[in-house]
């Protein structure tokens, strides 16, 4: 069994407690406007050509065999440039590979508390592997986080749930209409998943990207506040991340447009944190 995966991140201390290994799965169910990992969207490999780095040797050109008129992700082009200008994102491991991966780091999340956190993209959407290395990386008693935007269907979150420590549960707005205009779909499942999880006694840490122009308002804070307390149980943590305009080099080497969003004021997130005490 295999998935896709765009990047392993060691030394992670912003996914979970302790020192973390960050596991990003490629493939993504939702459109978010902010996003800054765009290479994280499609969920197959991707080439990426980041062209502020090229120096115009024409050597790519030369030794592709399409003449990069098309692209079959062979990897010669990447092999021989030496600017790094071209880079395949994505590659194939299989489980046994990611917890090789991951266990090179064990004496780290043991000092510290700390584990593996897999991430993407939507990593629940690749279930049946998720499943398969969580379990791998329980029996080599790692604490083990998922990061999701839980817009997938209950029965995932089933497979999962025991073999998993800590859920990082993004919820972008509270708002389904400003959810679907910036998001692509309605937050309804989203919602209705988190709160399941909350029944079920889940370890929740709750992440909201603060976005200027979107979801930077009292109504939408006091809207997580009044949800959340309506729930049997309790998020261990929530975490207001202000936007930033993190990225770009990415959405040109992909070839995409990005949109630009104004950050939040730093009076602004200390007022949301308040509101949420
Ligand atoms: S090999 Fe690299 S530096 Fe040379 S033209 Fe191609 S992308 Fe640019
Ligand atoms: S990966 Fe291979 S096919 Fe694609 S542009 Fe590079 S050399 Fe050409």
């Amino acid at each position: 069994m295999d998935a896709v995966i765009f990047d392993i991140t060691r030394n992670s201390f912003v996914d979970g407690p302790g020192i973390r290994t960050t596991v990003f799965f490629k493939g993504c169910n939702l459109r978010c406007a902010w996003c800054h990992n765009p290479e994280s969207q499609n969920p197959n490999p991707q080439m990426m050509f980041y062209k502020d780095k090229c120096k115009g040797c024409g050597m790519c050109k030369a030794k592709c065999p399409n003449h990069l008129e098309s692209c079959t992700l062979c990897g010669i082009c990447e092999m021989y440039c030496m600017a790094d200008a071209r880079k395949i994102c994505g590659k194939t491991y299989t489980v046994e590979e990611v917890l090789k991966e991951v266990l090179k780091d064990k004496s780290f999340y043991e000092h510290s508390g700390g584990g593996v956190t897999f991430s993407g993209g939507e990593c629940m959407l690749q279930t049946s592997f998720l499943v398969e290395i969580l379990k791998a990386c329980k029996d080599a008693g790692l604490h083990t986080a998922v990061d999701t935007a839980g817009h997938v269907s209950w029965d995932k979150f089933e497979q999962v749930l025991s073999f998993t420590d800590l859920f990082l549960y993004d919820v972008k707005s509270m708002n389904s209409r400003v959810h679907k205009e910036y998001v692509g779909v309605g937050n309804e499942l989203i919602l209705e998943n988190l709160s399941k999880l909350l029944d079920e006694g889940a370890k929740v840490w709750i992440r909201m990207p603060v976005i200027g122009g979107v979801n930077d308002s009292e109504e939408e804070i006091l809207a997580l506040k009044e949800f959340l307390g309506k729930q049997k149980t309790i998020p261990e943590k929530i975490e207001l991340l202000p936007y930033h305009a993190m990225g770009e080099h990415k959405y040109s080497a992909l070839d995409m447009e990005k949109k630009e969003f104004s950050v939040p004021s730093k009076e602004k997130m200390e007022y949301f944190n308040q509101l949420l005490q």
